[in-house]
Parts: C-alpha cells; structure tokens; sequence
C-alpha cells in the first residue's frame, strides 16, 4: 500500500485553493519524487478551472497548461506526483467523473470536501493498474509532515 507524503505547507495550501474557489471546484497539480512507498510532494502547483459549464462539480486542467506545469517540474527535478481538487459540499471520495478522467496511471489524485467554504476531509487515491482497462483508485493515507 502507498502513502502520500507531503509537508504542512503544501497540505494548508491545496485546502486553502478549495476554500478560495468555493462554492467552485479548484484543482491543481503535485509536484514531486517517487519513492519505494509512494510520492513524496514537494510542492503544488495551482491550475485554472476550465470548465466553464459546470465549475462547482467538473474539474479540468487544459492541456497546455499541464504541459507546462510538466515542463517546469522537470527543470526542479521533480515529476507530476497527481493532482488535487475540492469537492464543495460533497464528500472526498472520487465520483464516476473523477475516475473516467483519471488517465495518469502511477499518481495519487487528491479530493478534499469543502463544506460551506471550509477545507475539512482530504483523502487521497492512488491510480493503480497497467493500463486504461486495470486502472483503478486505491485509497491511501496521507502522512502530512511538520
Ligand atoms: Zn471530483
């Protein structure tokens, strides 16, 4: 099983991100190393929200910007660890939506419920398989370092 490691920092900083764009969904990218155990975040990364149609329940990062976002984390060093956003006034658990827009096999995606404007429960789930037919989220803790 994996672990998502981040420090506090990056942690207050996705759950702030919800609590802005609330009652809009936010969503981003984490920066970081791959270890035996899973990611260790160093940083995130903040991503406008492309969908204009429904913004409070779909979340979208557009391609260009991720490419970019790619390209940086690269000159640090660093990988795209997954990719995180709210869910206001919903639980933290991944919707059908989610999944069928997950296609980054290997990252963690990270969803915290934001209940009238506050960041309260973030969890995090591991996109597990080989391919587009295996994959799946397996949940996973978030170990948040001080
Ligand atoms: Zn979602």
């Amino acid at each position: 099983m994996n672990v998502l490691r981040m420090p506090r920092s990056v942690y207050e900083a996705i759950r702030a991100h919800g609590e802005e764009t609330y009652p809009n969904e936010c969503c981003g990218a984490l920066l970081g190393r791959p270890t035996a155990e899973g990611w260790q975040v160093a940083s995130s990364v903040r991503a406008g929200n492309t969908r204009t149609d429904s913004a409070h329940n779909r979340y979208q990062i557009a391609p260009v910007e991720l490419v970019k976002i790619q390209r940086e984390a690269r000159r640090d060093g660093l990988d795209i660890a997954g990719f995180y956003h709210s869910h206001p006034d919903h639980p933290a658990q991944w919707s059908t939506t989610d999944f069928a827009e997950a296609h980054w096999l290997g990252c963690s995606y990270v969803i915290t419920e934001v209940a009238h404007g506050k960041a309260v429960v973030s969890n995090s789930f591991f996109l597990e398989g080989a391919n587009e037919e295996e994959k799946r989220f397996e949940p996973e803790p978030i170990h948040v370092d001080d």
